[in-house]
C-alpha cells in the first residue's frame, strides 16, 4: 500500500500552508501541478480554495459525493466546492452569519462551472417540498436563460459569461431556500453589433434560429439562415450553429415558463431578438450629406415587429432633434453618423432587455416572506484582464478587482486578526500592500480618474478623447500608480502610444488606450430613438424605455459613475458577510484537457495574488484546529490520552504536545484552538499517526 509520504509525493499537500517553503513560487506551481496530473483540481490556501479547470467531466460531483461533503468538517475531507459551500451553509444556519462565495479568475478558468456546483450542492441538501421545491427549480433554471442572453462563444471560452453577476439565495429560519435576487453587472453589449473572428453573438440569436420552429420563425419574419443578418455574420462563420444550440433553445423556452414569463411576455422578448437582427440589416446611402435607408421596407418590418410607430422609427434613424434653451433644433445624420445610430439603438436595446430579464427574474425569486431570511451570495464575475489592447472595458473590470482586492484584505486580514485576539493569541501584524491608494486614484471624489472622465464628457464644447488624455496627463501625472506617455518609463521598456495611459494595478501593469472612452462614458442614445422605441406596444420595450425616460429628465449618469456606484453598492452588500472565496485557474489557452501550462499558471497566480495570500496566512500559524478535533484525531500518541482521556479537551491536548516534544515556539495554545507555526510540526505528527 501506498505510504502516506508517498501519497503526498505523488499527489502534493492539499493545503499550500502546508508546503515546507511557502515563498516559493516555483513549488507552488508544482504542486497545483501534480495534483492537476492526478485528476485532482482542489487545493486550499487555508480556507481559500484554489481550483484549476481539468477541461474534462470529472466523476466528483454526483449525489453520493454531495453526500460526502454533508455535514463534515472542512478538513476532514478532501478540498472541493462542495466542502466551500457546505461550511458556508452550515455557517448560516447554525451561526446565523450571512455568507458570499467569492468566485474569481479570468476568463475560461471555471467561475460559473463553480458557481453552478454552489447551486447544486444547496439544492441537493436541502428539503424538496412544496412552496420550497418550487423556488429550488427557478434558481437551478434562471441560469441557462441569463447564459443564453449573457454568454456567448469567445476565443477564450465556449461559454463566456459577458456580464458579472451577483446572485442571493435567501433561506428561511429551517435553512431551506426560500428566495432569491440576481444582481447584474456591465453586459458587453458592444457584442451585439460585431464580434472577434472566431467568436459569435450572444447565443440566444444562434439558438432561436436554429431552434425556432418554423410557425415561430415565420411570425418573426427570420431566415434560418444566420448568414442573413449583418449583426451574425462577423465572427465564428465556420461554425455558427453549435450543437447545443437547438437543445438549449428548448431549455430557455422551458425555463421561462418555469420562472412564469406570460406568453406574452415571451413572445416580446423574441420580437425584440428578432427585431434586433433586421435592424443590422438596414443600410444607408447618403445624398448631399444626408443618410438615405436602401430599404425602407426593413424599417418598416421593424416597426411592425415592435409595434412602434413607422415614420418615428424611420426619421430617427436618420436625422437627430437637440433642444436648446431657446428652442429645438433637427438636424439630418450623414451616413456613418446614421451607422452610429443604428447600432447604438441595437446595442441599448440588448442591453436594457436583459437588465429587464434580471429583474423580471427577480421577480419570479422574491420570497412570499422575506423578513427573517438569511442570505449566502454567489459572486461570478470578469476577473483582471490584461490584453494587447485594454480600453474603457478592461479600465471597469480592473477597477472592479482592485475593489474585490481591497474587500479581500479587508476582509481576510481582518478576521484572521479577529481569530488571533479571540483566541488569546499573541501575533504581529503583518505587513502586505494595501491597493487603496489605487482605487483612490480611480475613484477618490473631484480628483480621481473617474472625476476627471465625467467632468470632460460633460464639458460643453467639444471634448474629445485627445483633449481627455490630456486632462488626465495633467491632473494623475504626480501619482505614482499613473503613467503618462509622456513621461519615460525605464521600468517598463515598452514604449506607449500618444494615444495611451498606464495603471499600476495591484496585479500588474496595463496601458490603456483612450479611443472611444468618451463616447462610451457618454453612452448616450439619440433622444429620436428613444422615442421611436417609445412609441411601441411592445410590453418590454415599453417598460425599458418609458420606465427610464419618466426616470430622469435630466442626464444620466456616465456609464463609469453607475458602474462605480453599483460596485460601491455591492462592496456594502459583501461586507458584513462572511466571505468564502473561490480562485479559478486556467491550466492552458486551447481548453485542452491534460496539459497543464507553467507560464500560463504563473500569470494567473500572480493575478490572484496567491503568494501573498499564502504569504499572509503563513505569517502568524499554519495550522490550527480545534481541541476537541485535534484530541480525536491524534490522541493515540500520548498514554494519558488513550483511549479515553478523562479531562477536557484542551488539557489532553497538552498532554499530547508535551508527549510529541512540541517546543515552546512552534505552537500557541488559544481559548478553543491550537496554533501550529510551521507545517513540519504537524507532518511529523501526522507521520507518528499514520506509523502507529
Ligand atoms: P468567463 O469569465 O469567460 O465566463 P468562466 O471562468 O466562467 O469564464 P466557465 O464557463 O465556468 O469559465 O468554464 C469554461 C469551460 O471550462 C466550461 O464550459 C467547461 O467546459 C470547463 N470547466 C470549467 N470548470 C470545470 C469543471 N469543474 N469540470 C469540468 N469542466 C470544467
Ligand atoms: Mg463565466
Amino acid at each position: 500500500m501506498e505510504s502516506h509520504l508517498e501519497h503526498r509525493d505523488r499527489v502534493g499537500v492539499q493545503d499550500a500552508v502546508l508546503l515546507e517553503d511557502y515563498t516559493n513560487e516555483k513549488a507552488f506551481i508544482e504542486n497545483l501541478q501534480k495534483r492537476f496530473n492526478e485528476d485532482v483540481i482542489y487545493t486550499y490556501i487555508g480556507p481559500v480554495l484554489i481550483s484549476v479547470n481539468p477541461y474534462k467531466e470529472l466523476n466528483i460531483y454526483s449525489p453520493q459525493d454531495v453526500k460526502g461533503y454533508e455535514n463534515k468538517h472542512f478538513f476532514e475531507v478532501p478540498p472541493h466546492v462542495f466542502a466551500i459551500t457546505d461550511t458556508a451553509y452550515r455557517s448560516l444556519h447554525e451561526e446565523h452569519r450571512e455568507q458570499c462565495i467569492l468566485i474569481s479568475g479570468e476568463s475560461g478558468s471555471g467561475k460559473t462551472e463553480a458557481s453552478k456546483k454552489v447551486l447544486q450542492y444547496i439544492a441537493e441538501v436541502t428539503e424538496r417540498k412544496g412552496e420550497i421545491e418550487t423556488i429550488r427549480d427557478k434558481l437551478l433554471v434562471s441560469n441557462p436563460v441569463l447564459e443564453a442572453f449573457g454568454n456567448a462563444k469567445t476565443n477564450r471560452n465556449d461559454n463566456s459569461s459577458r456580464f458579472g453577476k451577483f446572485m442571493d439565495i435567501q433561506f428561511n429560519f429551517e435553512g431551506s431556500p426560500v428566495g432569491g435576487n440576481i444582481l447584474n453587472y456591465l453586459l458587453e453589449k458592444s457584442r451585439v453589433i460585431s464580434q472577434s473572428p472566431g467568436e459569435r453573438n450572444f447565443h440566444i440569436f444562434y439558438q432561436l434560429l436554429d431552434g425556432g420552429t418554423d410557425e415561430q420563425l415565420n411570425k418573426l419574419n427570420l431566415k434560418k439562415d444566420f448568414n442573413s443578418y449583418y449583426y451574425l455574420s462577423h465572427g465564428d462563420k465556420a461554425h455558427n450553429f453549435k450543437r447545443e444550440d437547438k437543445k438549449n433553445f428548448r431549455e430557455v423556452e422551458s425555463a421561462l415558463s418555469t420562472l412564469e414569463f406570460t406568453p406574452q411576455e415571451q413572445d416580446d422578448i423574441f420580437f425584440i431578438i428578432s427585431a434586433i437582427l433586421h435592424l443590422g440589416n438596414v443600410g444607408f446611402t447618403e445624398a448631399e450629406n444626408k443618410a438615405v435607408i436602401v430599404k425602407p421596407e426593413l424599417v418598416d418590418n421593424i416597426a411592425n415587429l415592435l409595434n412602434c410607430d413607422r415614420e418615428k422609427l424611420r426619421l430617427s434613424l436618420t436625422q437627430r432633434t437637440i433642444e436648446t434653451i431657446r428652442d429645438v433644433v433637427t438636424t439630418p445624420l450623414d451616413r456613418e453618423l446614421a451607422v452610429y445610430a443604428r447600432d447604438a439603438l441595437a446595442k441599448a436595446v440588448y442591453d436594457r432587455l436583459f437588465t429587464w430579464l434580471v429583474k423580471r427574474i427577480n421577480s419570479s425569486l422574491q420570497p412570499s416572506d422575506a423578513r427573517r431570511n438569511s442570505v449566502i451570495g454567489i459572486l461570478d464575475i470578469y476577473g483582471f484582464e490584461i490584453f494587447e489592447k485594454n480600453s474603457f472595458e478592461q479600465l471597469c473590470i480592473n477597477f472592479c478587482n482592485e475593489k474585490l482586492q481591497q474587500l479581500f484584505i479587508e476582509l481576510t486580514l481582518r478576521s484572521e486578526q479577529e481569530e488571533y485576539e479571540k483566541e488569546g493569541i499573541q501575533w504581529e501584524m503583518i505587513p502586505y500592500f494595501d491597493n487603496k491608494i489605487i482605487c483612490d486614484l480611480i475613484e477618490e471624489k473631484h480628483k480621481g480618474l473617474i472625476a476627471f472622465m465625467d467632468e470632460e464628457c460633460l464639458r460643453p464644447g467639444d471634448p474629445n478623447d485627445i483633449t481627455l488624455l490630456a486632462k488626465l496627463d495633467k491632473n494623475l501625472s504626480y501619482h505614482e500608480h499613473y503613467i503618462s506617455h509622456k513621461k519615460a518609463d525605464f521600468r517598463l521598456q515598452k514604449v506607449m502610444g500618444r494615444d495611451e495611459f498606464r495603471l499600476i494595478h495591484y496585479a500588474g501593469v496595463v496601458t490603456y488606450n483612450i479611443k472611444s472612452f468618451i463616447e462610451k462614458n457618454n453612452d448616450l442614445l439619440f433622444r429620436d430613438l428613444r422615442e421611436a422605441m417609445c412609441s411601441s406596444t411592445n410590453t418590454v420595450l415599453q417598460s425599458i424605455f418609458l420606465e427610464s425616460e419618466q426616470r430622469s429628465k435630466k442626464r444620466p449618469d456616465t456609464a463609469i459613475t453607475q458602474f462605480k456606484n453599483s460596485l460601491n453598492n455591492l462592496m456594502n452588500i459583501l461586507k458584513d458577510k462572511e466571505p468564502s472565496y473561490i480562485r479559478c485557474i486556467k491550466p492552458n489557452d486551447t481548453k485542452s484537457p491534460g496539459i497543464f501550462d507553467e507560464e500560463i499558471v504563473r500569470h494567473q497566480i500572480k493575478y490572484l495574488g496567491l503568494m501573498e495570500n499564502l504569504r499572509v496566512r503563513r505569517a502568524g500559524f499554519a495550522y490550527r484546529r480545534t481541541y476537541e478535533l485535534f484530541l480525536k484525531r491524534y490522541k493515540s500518541l500520548a498514554p494519558e490520552t488513550w483511549p479515553h482521556f478523562p479531562g477536557n479537551a484542551k488539557d489532553g491536548v497538552q498532554h499530547l504536545v508535551c508527549a510529541l516534544g512540541y517546543e515552546a515556539k512552534e505552537y500557541q495554545m488559544g481559548r478553543t484552538k491550537i496554533f501550529i507555526r510551521h507545517p513540519q510540526t504537524l507532518f511529523r505528527t501526522e507521520d507518528a499517526f499514520q506509523l502507529k
